[in-house]
C-alpha cells in the first residue's frame, strides 16, 4: 500500500522514533507546530478516525495509552493537546490515522489551529 505512515512504520522512510512496541509508533513530526509535537500511530493501517470500528478500537484505546506513558517519560507536566484531523476539512493530509501530540507552550482554542 502506498501510504507514508506504513513506510515509517516498516522502516521505508526514516523518522526520529521515540516509541515502539508491537501495536504502536510514535515519532517527531517534520514539521512541529509547537516546542513539543510528535505523532501517535497505529501499525495496523487505519484511515482516519471515521473508520474506527468495534473490531479496530482496542489499538485506539492503547494509543492513549501509550500517549499517557511518553506525557510522563517526557515531563509534560503543564499539560499538552491531542489532535486527530479526520477529513478534507480537517486538513487531513496523510490517511493513515495520527494522534498529533503538541506541548511547550500556552495554547489558544481556535477552528483554524491547533495550536
Ligand atoms: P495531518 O495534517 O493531520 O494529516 O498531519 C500530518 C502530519 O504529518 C503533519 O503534521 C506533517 O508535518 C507530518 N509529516 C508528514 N511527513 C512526515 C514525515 N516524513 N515524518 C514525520 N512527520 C511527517
Ligand atoms: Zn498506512
Amino acid at each position: 500500500m502506498d501510504c507514508l505512515f506504513c513506510k515509517i512504520i516498516n522502516g521505508e522512510i526514516p523518522s526520529k522514533k521515540i516509541y515502539e512496541d508491537e501495536k504502536v509508533y510514535a515519532f517527531y513530526d517534520i514539521s512541529p507546530i509547537a516546542p513539543v509535537h510528535f505523532l501517535v500511530i497505529p501499525k495496523e493501517h487505519i484511515s482516519c478516525a471515521s473508520d474506527i470500528t468495534p473490531e479496530n478500537s482496542a489499538v485506539i484505546a492503547h494509543v492513549f495509552e501509550v500517549i499517557a506513558h511518553l506525557a510522563k517519560e517526557l515531563k509534560l507536566e503543564n499539560g499538552y493537546r491531542v489532535i486527530t484531523n479526520n477529513g478534507d476539512d480537517a486538513g487531513q493530509t496523510v490517511k493513515h490515522i495520527h494522534f498529533h501530540v503538541i506541548a511547550g507552550k500556552q495554547m489558544g482554542w481556535s477552528a483554524e489551529q491547533g495550536a
